[in-house]
């Protein structure tokens, strides 16, 4: 998902650049805006700590450009591809050192598992709206 301050910003086609040439494959694509009850939901898992209502504050704030990403160790890389969370410690072209901000205001979120993967899939697709691994076609030469 691509964050509400990196969209305010004007950095999707960059960042999307970015997920491309790093060899993934858009499967599903969207722009929307998360309520505050959404963003809660999407972030349950972080609702005890103390920056919660900031995060949801902030993910509610503006559009945002949801995604679902096929690739080979897709998660793994693509926690690579972002960098750390805080882009003050995020290394050297990454994502988050090239569009965030802010540790709060970080550009860009990724899946941390295969399991979260999916579940935040369906957050913002349903199964027919996002090309299966099996139906995305070979490269052109
Ligand atoms: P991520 O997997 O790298 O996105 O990091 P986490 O899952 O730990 O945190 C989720 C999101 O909460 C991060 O992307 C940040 O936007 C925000 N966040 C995490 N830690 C902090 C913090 O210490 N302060 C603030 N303000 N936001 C944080």
């Amino acid at each position: 998902m691509i964050k509400p301050g990196a969209v305010r910003n004007k950095h999707i086609g960059h960042i999307l650049s970015k997920i491309e040439e790093a060899g993934y494959t858009i499967a599903a694509i969207k722009t929307t805006r998360l309520t505050i009850d959404q963003a809660a939901d999407f972030y349950s898992v972080h609702k005890d700590r103390p920056f919660f209502q900031e995060l949801i504050e902030f993910m509610s704030s503006g559009p945002i450009v949801a995604m679902v990403l096929l690739k080979d160790n897709a998660v793994e890389d693509f926690r690579r591809l972002i960098g750390a969370t805080d882009p003050a410690q995020a290394a050297e072209g990454t994502i988050r050192r090239l569009f965030a901000t802010s540790k709060s205001h970080n550009a860009i979120h990724g899946s941390d598992s295969d399991e979260n993967a999916e579940k935040e899939s369906s957050f913002f697709f349903s199964r027919q709206e996002y090309l299966r691994k099996d139906i995305v076609g070979t490269e052109e030469s």
